[in-house]
């Protein structure tokens, strides 16, 4: 990253975010010309005032994709010309970076640092390697007689939309938007209310791209009115969704409600990071502890802020997290030497803060951090000891850096307390025992587990949750591209000349 901290304050102090919707290819205000303030919460001013669509520019943003779909401009366009298109957009993103940086973390409290990970390598990289997949996607032949040749291809699902969180927001939007369009569907984003300003960005720069008009639409705006119209709309045939438990489950019901378009869920968690007896407690393992809790500040659905620590390790575990938890620095996010930016918004301080206040009154023991400042919604990292199943730190998802040390007596107790949990997203686990290692992997029953590191996976490798935390949908890998395609059969009957012998 080129940015440093008198860099970053200058381009922010230039920049002119556009607030206003994208349907059918053009900029618009809402139709009711309402509108929503997005806030900097490393501050608390606004940033600018963006449009706040409702049913009618829903309908609108539909029929624009509808139209775009059935013309087949896209949809049924050689796979190389969207390929190409894709490359391109992969190719714009990498040469305004540093903007969309910039713009990313004043909306969304981020640091530079995340942002620019997320958006000078990751978004670019989803963009070119589903662009790549267009055309190296195949279908198949099935087996049959010589009566019969039987194609099974795959074609375009149809009108998506997209409903994003706010943790990520260029990056989920890529996540999403990427294998959508390279399966050739026509796309409605609803970003997040709070981050809506990188994705409008984005649009303008899949147009210079030449996405063609009507196939991408952002419709900015507020989630029991922007997002429910795209759940209940009629004529939508996939949402793929990321956010809470509680409004996955909405989507479920706007659909059965609706059309039964198809809907992909990917939710909350309440990860664990299990360290076993046999483990090594080197740094890499206390930062892969810290960072799988901290990264973000703690606002990723994945963290693992359970830390299932093997008691005769638990003291010295504590310990150095701690130590390593002090040396975060919380602070200006469009600092590059900040670690932890500020939390999304007042609302989610004060929850956050909440939790923390929770964890002290139940018992739990408060070794470092947890401490909130101002005038930005920053909170200082916390790691709490002597925690217990039941409390509500371990249970509940905080969604913010509070930190649980849980001590376990053997690795059978610890897949118990593990699995005792209504989410299934994510886990990690330390052990220098392949067999123990591929023994709790089998039996965690998550869409991830990562083993002597955390980590989400990468573009080639699908995520996506067990039990609460998702569908059988996955985002990322060539898994995302089939759920944005139907399969169909073409069953070919062949007339054969009758032989005689
Ligand atoms: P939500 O689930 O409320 O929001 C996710 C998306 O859904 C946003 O675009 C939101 O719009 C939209 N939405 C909200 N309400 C409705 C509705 N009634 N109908 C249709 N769409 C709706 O998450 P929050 O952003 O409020 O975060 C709350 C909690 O959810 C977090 O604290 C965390 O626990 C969890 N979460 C999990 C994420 C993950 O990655 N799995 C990401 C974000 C949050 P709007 O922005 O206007 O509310």
């Amino acid at each position: 990253m080129t940015l440093t901290k008198d860099s970053a304050h200058a381009l922010a102090s230039k920049l002119a975010p556009n607030g206003l919707a994208f349907i059918d290819g053009k900029f618009a205000a809402a139709a009711e010309g309402a509108t929503f303030d997005t806030i900097n919460p490393a501050t608390g001013q606004v940033i600018t005032a963006v449009a706040h669509c409702g049913g009618t520019d829903v309908d609108r943003a539909v029929k624009a994709a509808r139209r775009s779909f059935d013309d087949g401009l896209w949809s049924r366009a050689a796979p190389e010309f969207r390929k190409e298109a894709l490359l391109r957009l992969a190719e714009l993103v990498r040469a305004n970076a540093d903007e969309l940086v910039v713009l990313e973390s004043i909306d969304s409290g981020k640091t530079i640092t995340d942002c620019a990970n997320e958006i000078g390598r990751e978004v670019p990289n989803f963009f070119q390697w589903y662009g790549e997949l267009a055309d190296k996607s195949f279908g198949k032949v099935a087996p049959t007689g010589e009566n019969a040749l039987a194609l099974i291809v795959k074609e375009p699902a149809g009108v998506v939309g997209l409903v994003l969180p706010w943790n990520f927001p260029l990056l989920m939007a890529a996540w999403k938007m990427a294998p959508a369009l390279a399966a050739g569907c026509s796309v409605l984003v609803k970003p997040a209310e709070q981050t809506p300003l990188s994705v409008l960005r984005l649009a303008e720069l899949a147009q210079e791209a030449g996405i063609p008009d009507g196939v991408l639409n952002v419709l900015p705006g507020l989630g029991e009115t922007t997002g429910q119209a795209i759940g209940r709309h009629p004529d939508i045939d996939i949402v793929s969704f990321t956010g809470s438990t509680e409004v996955g489950g909405y989507f479920l019901r706007y659909a059965g409600e609706s059309n039964l378009k198809v809907i992909g869920l990917e939710m909350g968690g309440k990860s664990p990071f299990i360290v076993l007896d046999d483990a090594d407690l080197t740094d890499d393992l206390i930062e892969h502890a810290a960072m799988s809790a901290f990264w973000n500040g703690g606002q990723n659905c994945s963290a693992n802020m359970r830390q299932l620590v093997d008691r005769s390790l638990a003291e010295e575990f504590a310990h150095r997290v701690t130590v390593r938890a002090k040396a975060f620095r919380v602070g200006d996010p469009l600092d590059p030497a900040t670690n932890i930016g500020a939390m999304v918004t007042a609302e989610h301080q004060t929850r956050v803060m909440g939790y923390i206040e929770r964890g002290s009154a139940e018992g739990a023991r408060l070794l470092t951090g947890g401490g909130s400042t101002g005038p930005g919604y920053f909170i200082e990292p916390a790691v709490f000891a002597d925690m217990t199943p039941t409390m509500s730190i371990a249970r509940e998802e905080i969604f913010g850096p509070v930190l649980g040390i849980l001590p376990v007596a053997g690795m059978e107790m610890a897949l118990q307390i593990a699995r005792d949990t209504d989410y299934g997203l994510h886990a990690t686990v330390f052990t220098k025992d392949i067999d123990r290692a591929i023994y709790m992997a089998r039996r965690l029953p998550c869409g991830t587990v990562s083993v002597n590191g955390f980590s989400e996976g990468d573009v080639k490798t699908p995520f996506g949750g067990y039990k609460r935390s998702g569908s059988l949908a996955r985002d990322n890998g060539t898994e995302a591209m089939d759920q944005y395609l139907q399969t169909k059969t073409i069953w070919i009957s062949t007339a054969q000349p009758s032989v005689s012998l």
